[in-house]
C-alpha cells in the first residue's frame, strides 16, 4: 500500500519535473543566463502562460480554418459561421484572463512541489492497477466537481451576473467558436477548474498525468465550443454544450453527459444538428 507521506525525494522529483518543463518551453524564448536569474515560480508562470497560449491558439486556429474555410459548409452551415469580429472578441476575453488562469495553474504546481498534496511522482511507486484506479477516481471527481461548480455559477444569481454571464454572451451556433472555449471571466475559469485543486488533496494522482489532464482541459474546451456534434455517448459532444448556451439550464457537464443524466439536467440535441437548436 502506498504511503501518503511525501518526503524530500518526492519534492525534489516534482521540482525536477517542473524545472524540465520550464527548460523545454522557455529555452526557445529566454536565454539561460536570464533564466538563471529569475525565481522558479516566475519561470513556471511564464512557461504556463506560453504553454497555455499555444494550447489555446494552435488547435483553435487549425480547427477554425478547417471547419469554417477549408471544408466550407461541410461541418457548419455557411450562415452559421461566426464572424471574425466575434472570434476576435472571444480571443480578447480569453487572453485577458490567461495571466490569471496560468497563475492559478502555477499555484497548483507550487502546492505539489511543496509536498502538500497526494500527488506521486512515479507510477512504479504505486503500480499500474493503483495508477489506473487513481486516474479513474480523479476524472470521476473532476466530472462531479465541474458539473456542480458550473451549475452553481448558474443557480447563484450574483455569481452568474458577475462572472459566468461573460461566457454566455455567445448564445447561438453562429456566435460560438473554438475560441469561446477559454472566453471566461478569469475568476469563472478558475472556479470551474477548482475541482482539480480540491482533488489534489483528496485523490492520489501521478503528477505528470495531472499536468497532462490539465493540458487536456484546454483542448477539450476548444472541442465542445466548435458546434460540431460528435455523437459518441456518453461524451459531452458540442451539440450538448451548444444547447447549454441556448437554454442556460441543461448540459452543465464537462467530459461526459453522465452527471446531467444523473441529476436531471440532460437535454439531447435535436436529430438534425445543423438546425439551430431551439430554447426550452
Ligand atoms: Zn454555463
Ligand atoms: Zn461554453
Amino acid at each position: 500500500m502506498w504511503d501518503n507521506s511525501l518526503d524530500d525525494e518526492y519534492r525534489a522529483l516534482f521540482l525536477k519535473e517542473t524545472t524540465f518543463y520550464n527548460d523545454v518551453v522557455l529555452s526557445i524564448f529566454l536565454p539561460s543566463v536570464v533564466q538563471d536569474k529569475l525565481p522558479h515560480f516566475l519561470l513556471a508562470w511564464l512557461r504556463n502562460f506560453i504553454g497555455g497560449s499555444i494550447v489555446y491558439f494552435v488547435p483553435g486556429l487549425v480547427w477554425s480554418f478547417i471547419i469554417y474555410y477549408g471544408s466550407r459548409n461541410r461541418y457548419i452551415p455557411k450562415d452559421c459561421v461566426p464572424s471574425i469580429k466575434s472570434m476576435l472578441l472571444q480571443i480578447y476575453v480569453a487572453m485577458k484572463a490567461m495571466p490569471w488562469y496560468t497563475l492559478y495553474v502555477t499555484l497548483n504546481e507550487f502546492v505539489v512541489e511543496s509536498g502538500w498534496t497526494k500527488c506521486f511522482p512515479r507510477v512504479s511507486d504505486v503500480g499500474w492497477p493503483f495508477y489506473l484506479i487513481s486516474v479513474f477516481s480523479y476524472l470521476s471527481f473532476i466530472e462531479f466537481g465541474i458539473y456542480w461548480m458550473h451549475r452553481a455559477l448558474h443557480d447563484i444569481k450574483p455569481l452568474y451576473k458577475l462572472l459566468h454571464a461573460t461566457h454566455h454572451i455567445y448564445n447561438s451556433q453562429s456566435t460560438l467558436s473554438p475560441f469561446a472555449g477559454l472566453a471566461f471571466h478569469p475568476l469563472d475559469g478558475i472556479l470551474q477548474a477548482f475541482p482539480h485543486t480540491i482533488s489534489l488533496f483528496l485523490i492520489p494522482i501521478h503528477f505528470r498525468t495531472y499536468v497532462a489532464l490539465l493540458f487536456l482541459e484546454g483542448l477539450w474546451t476548444t472541442n465542445i465550443h466548435d458546434s460540431i456534434h460528435g455523437k459518441i455517448w456518453p461524451v459531452m459532444g458540442s451539440g450538448y454544450h451548444t444547447i447549454h448556451h441556448t437554454t442556460y439550464r441543461h448540459n452543465y457537464g464537462h467530459y461526459t453527459v453522465l452527471m446531467d443524466w444523473l441529476f436531471g439536467t440532460l437535454r439531447k440535441p435535436t436529430l438534425d444538428d445543423d438546425e439551430p437548436i431551439k430554447g426550452s
